[in-house]
């Protein structure tokens, strides 16, 4: 268990619903949910979850810390603000959803291997090095996560989308040599630089 969830558990012992108040992305909405079910009806995945977002907010009033935390439902959120356009009361549901993958991050709750959350790292890293997607690299680091093997089946498998892509122009060979950029990346650069320390003192905040 991480240091910092050892240290929330401490400190939020009596309430769950407190604690996603405080730390999670607009989790102060959280207690206006009337419990109407719309949500988890508008919600084009929302059957094939463990727990559809009405039902999460259910279970972080009812105190269940752990089943919320390290549950997968958060993950499979598409954003496609279906819930935020019908919820009765206005609430962000797509952002609670994703504050709440978050907040599972932070404290290492999140179930191991979750596939979401290591495409959003990779999504990120890749991202991030340049200011543009190396739609090249990403793919084959999505294809070769779980190994050698499984990269080359699942290669084989979509090499008709991946030709179509470069017969389209939407990705080119060149990418495998260091890929386009944005045009001012150390500005870039630096405005990542600025988000993170401001990102980093709202969490510091947060925790204190
Ligand atoms: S639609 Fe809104 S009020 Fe209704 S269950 Fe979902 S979040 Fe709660
Ligand atoms: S934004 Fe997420 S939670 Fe809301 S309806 Fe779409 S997939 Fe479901």
């Amino acid at each position: 268990m991480s240091d910092l969830n050892t240290a929330m558990i401490e400190q939020y012992r009596n309430s769950f619903l407190q604690e996603v108040e405080a730390n999670v992305e607009e989790g102060e909405w959280v207690k206006m949910c009337m419990q109407c079910g719309v949500c988890a009806g508008s919600c084009p995945l929302g059957n094939a979850w463990e727990h559809p977002p009405q039902e999460i907010f259910m279970m972080i009033r009812a105190g269940k810390r752990e089943e919320v935390l390290g549950s997968e439902s958060m993950w499979m959120c598409t954003s496609c603000y279906n819930c935020i356009a019908r919820c009765p009361r206005g609430l962000p549901v797509t952002h609670i959803m994703h504050g709440l993958a978050h907040y599972a991050q932070r404290l290492g709750l999140v179930p191991r291997n979750q596939p979401t959350q290591r495409f959003a790292q990779m999504f990120w890293d890749n991202l991030s090095k340049k200011g543009r997607v190396n739609e090249l690299k990403l793919g084959m680091s999505l294809y070769f996560m779980n190994g050698f093997g499984e990269g080359i089946k699942t290669s084989l498998k979509m090499k008709d989308i991946g030709l179509n892509m470069f017969k389209a122009k939407r990705m080119s060979p060149t990418e495998a040599f260091g890929g386009h950029k944005v045009k001012d990346l150390a500005g870039f650069q630096k405005m990542i630089k600025k988000a993170k320390e401001l990102e980093d003192a709202r969490i510091q905040k947060s925790d204190n």
